[in-house]
């Protein structure tokens, strides 16, 4: 098996990192704090099936994917821990999530009536969050101003409706990892919003057995908004600023090899479009990675690669599949030798800024060309090709 796809370029995917992260986040949130694990976008990049293992070995309460066929992979897996579906799935698909024993998150009374309805007529019920917008302005009921009355009636009505289990409510904060006071502001008025409806809703007798809003950035800046749950995913991947401030570890290294490498003459170009020339006699080394893999293009002429010497800085225009990095300097860097795109030796947060982007953004573009590489206690466990 290990033999079946070649290792051009892959991704090292550390689970220890993942207990690890999960151990220090659930320290932060407290002991009474259930732990949700967002594993949506095939895990940040990371293989959904792998993380959502290991959450389960760990100890995790909860997952959340964004959509009903994340959920499907999962449970054709074998997952059986709780997964709550952050996105909105068509009310006809009821039979399924009661079937795939999923928890809907609910943003309107109108959907709600359609899941009710669909549930009674297969004869089931269906557990659903209510999603709250208290600052978001995404998904949720709209809690904010003049809304405030109405969306609470109307989340009481929701929770009435016949066949739903109304387990949980939940709201999502727009800035809580952005370190300015404004922010802090908008979060913790986003939070007494929140707590607001929730007093609101107790007083017509409407309960809920789960309140949750801590996404990455309130469970690592704001441990008094844990509440029953708290829900990150960036930070449970190590990444983003606040990963390091708390000791996560970053779980995705993305490596590639060396394929050739060459001297050049002084004055030559480099790559389409010749937005490089050498001024000196190069020494350049051609990299099977490209934007197809998942390396912005806006990267070129921009970034370094890390090499055994250090950093090798990419010249010219990345391309589909290569790019070619300056070697002039790194001269024990031979044919075959292993590079980090990002990882222990460069941040995948210090690439995301130099392209402009956020760390997400780069998880998730790490393409279905590049194999995943499980590794636990120092060993591969299992290498994936999602070709
Ligand atoms: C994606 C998402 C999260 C996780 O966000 P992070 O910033 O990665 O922690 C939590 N809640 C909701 C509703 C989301 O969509």
């Amino acid at each position: 098996m290990a033999e079946e796809f070649l290792q051009r370029t892959w991704a090292e995917i550390d689970l220890d990192r993942i207990a690890h992260n999960y151990r220090i986040l659930r320290r932060c949130a407290g002991d009474s704090a259930r732990f949700l694990g967002v594993v949506k976008a095939n895990a940040y990049g990371c293989g959904a099936i792998q993380v959502a293992r290991k959450l389960e070995e760990v100890g995790a309460d909860y997952l959340a994917v964004a959509c009903l066929d994340e959920v499907r992979e999962l449970r054709d897996a074998g997952i059986s821990l709780p997964i709550l579906i952050l996105g909105y799935t068509p009310p006809e698909m009821t039979p399924q999530l009661i079937r795939y024993d999923v928890t809907q998150s609910v943003s309107s009374e109108a959907d709600a009536a359609e899941y009710s309805h669909q549930a009674a007529a297969c004869g089931g019920t269906l557990k659903i969050h209510i999603n709250v917008d208290t600052g978001m302005t995404r998904l949720g009921f709209s809690v904010r101003g003049d809304f405030f009355c109405g969306s609470v009636e109307a989340i009481a009505r929701t929770c009435a409706l016949p066949n739903l289990e109304a387990e949980g409510i939940f709201t999502h904060m727009a800035v809580s990892d952005e370190p300015d006071a404004d922010s802090e502001t908008y979060t913790r008025e986003q939070f007494a919003l929140f707590t607001a409806t929730i007093d609101a809703l107790e007083k017509k007798d409407c309960h809920f057995a789960i309140h949750h809003c801590a996404n990455s950035g309130a469970t690592a800046m704001y441990p008094e908004m844990a509440l029953d749950m708290v829900r990150p995913g960036l930070v449970l991947y190590g990444a983003g600023d606040l990963a390091a401030q708390l000791g996560l570890k970053p779980v995705m290294r993305l490596k590639t090899t060396v394929y050739s490498t060459r001297h050049i003459a002084a004055d030559s170009s480099v790559s389409y479009g010749r937005t490089f020339r050498t001024t000196a006699p190069t020494r350049t080394g051609v990299l099977p990675i490209g934007y197809a893999d998942g390396l912005f293009r806006c990267l070129s002429n921009r970034m370094s690669v890390m090499t055994v010497q250090g950093p090798a800085p990419v010249l010219g225009r990345i391309c589909m599949d290569m790019c070619i990095v300056d070697l002039t300097t790194l001269d024990q860097v031979q044919v075959g030798d292993t590079v980090e795109i990002f990882g222990d030796n460069q941040s995948v947060n210090d690439l995301a800024a130099m392209a402009g982007t956020i760390p997400y953004e780069l998880m998730c573009a790490v393409s279905r060309r590049i194999p995943r590489i499980y590794l636990e206690n120092g060993s591969v466990i299992e290498r994936r090709l999602y070709l």
